[in-house]
């Protein structure tokens, strides 16, 4: 029998995984079977459709109305980069901020090296959340992007994107959000902050499979992003060029089907259901856990105080414990499972002055967890720090 786990690692990929995503999955393997976009008879046909059908599940659920702005590909980091690799070019300045994950940090870093491409980063306020100002003021004449993270994957802030976008707008400068950790979780309304690109996962809020991302492009800035991955579209075969519609220009190679398909079916799920209704009880959870571990001893959270300014993702240090010690002894007598370390985003430790001690125990919570679960992590937490 498998063993009973408590499962906090949402933030890193969702998990249990809705039952319509696994029949959507296994659809594919068991009947479908085919590619998309290739062939066409009517496994292949149906598979098509379904991808269609994809896009326009996500592209709802941002408010924006044209699927063919959502490109697929295979996880954040993977759309992040086209993103970033497609827009820049030497002499680009950038600014973004402490916040990031290595998904926005490294793809930078290799543009400044390869390209001369200028970065500012700019840090959170005391409560972690990026003042909109500041980003203005690190604005220049060459700025070319802003490049900033919804939400924080190590506190759970949210960040002010919306703000933000107003200042890039003002300003004429692009702006690429990064929603890997509020996809799903809190609704961004690109109906009315077209944020220029929005990258994201499909594997974690989303609750589609591990190998799924995607990213949602303006129509204003296609002309600019220039198409990173040449190949097979199935369409204008003749021509020895990258089609230019979308959501070709964005998609060369077979796509991951089984992993779109039940993508399609996490989305739909995440709109029965609605964002805010599944955000209220994981806020619920949140909320009983962060004021459960604030009576326990020698316990720091990181994070906003107020909860509107949270997802359901809480970092915390425990004097005396490294982080990796802990995590492994709340699963090895627990089962309970949570993630220790740096989270893939250095500076945001920098900044919490928590990069030489390991960086924290992050517990991230999603949909599927229960209050029952949480009374457990709490007894569990308090067993093994007393
Ligand atoms: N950005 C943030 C803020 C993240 O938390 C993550 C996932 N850890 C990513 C980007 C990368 O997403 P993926 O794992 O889908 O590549």
């Amino acid at each position: 029998m498998a063993r009973e786990r408590i499962y906090l690692d949402n933030a890193a990929t969702s998990w249990p995984k809705p039952a319509c995503v696994v029949e959507a999955v296994l659809k594919h393997f068991n009947e479908l079977g085919a590619c998309a976009g290739r062939s066409g008879y009517r496994e292949a046909n149906e598979v098509e459709r379904l991808i269609g059908d994809a896009r326009k599940q996500v592209a709802y659920l941002f408010a924006t109305h044209s699927p063919e702005h959502v490109i697929f590909g295979h996880n954040g980091t993977d759309m992040l980069n086209v993103a970033l690799h497609g827009l820049l070019k030497g002499g680009d300045h950038v600014v973004t901020t402490t916040l990031e994950h290595n998904s926005i940090l490294r793809p930078l870093s290799e543009l400044k090296q390869t390209h001369g491409v200028d970065v500012t980063y700019v840090s959170p306020e005391e409560d972690g959340r990026i003042d909109p100002a500041k980003i203005g003021e690190a604005i220049r004449p060459e700025t070319r992007l802003i490049a900033m993270t919804h939400v924080s994957n190590v506190t759970g802030a949210i960040q002010p994107v919306e703000e933000v976008f107003a200042v890039a707008k003002d300003r004429g400068v692009r702006m690429l959000v990064d929603a890997a950790q509020s996809a799903g979780h809190i609704d961004l309304n690109l109906g009315k902050t077209p944020i220029d690109i929005v990258a994201f996962s499909g594997h974690k809020g989303l609750l589609g499979p591990l190998g799924t991302g995607a990213m949602i492009v303006q129509p204003s800035v296609v002309p600019e992003l220039r198409s990173l991955r040449q190949g097979g579209t199935g369409t204008k075969s003749e021509s020895d060029q990258q089609p230019d519609e979308l959501p070709t220009k964005y998609e060369s190679g077979n796509a991951n089907v089984p992993g779109l398909l039940g993508l399609r079916a996490g989305v739909e799920h995440i709109r029965e259901e609605t964002v805010t209704a599944l955000h209220r009880h994981t806020m619920q959870n949140t909320a009983r856990l962060l004021e459960g571990m604030r009576t326990l001893p020698k316990l720091r959270i990181f994070g906003p105080e107020n909860l509107e300014h949270r997802v359901g993702v809480i970092s915390i240090q425990v004097e005396s414990f490294d982080p990796h010690e802990l995590a492994t002894a709340l699963d090895s007598a627990f089962g309970i499972q949570s993630r220790a370390g740096l989270h893939c985003a250095p500076l945001t430790h920098q900044h919490l002055g928590t990069i030489g001690s390991g960086g924290t125990l992050r517990f991230s919570l999603g949909v599927f967890n229960t209050p029952e679960q949480v009374e457990r992590t709490l007894e569990a937490l308090k067993s093994i720090l007393k």
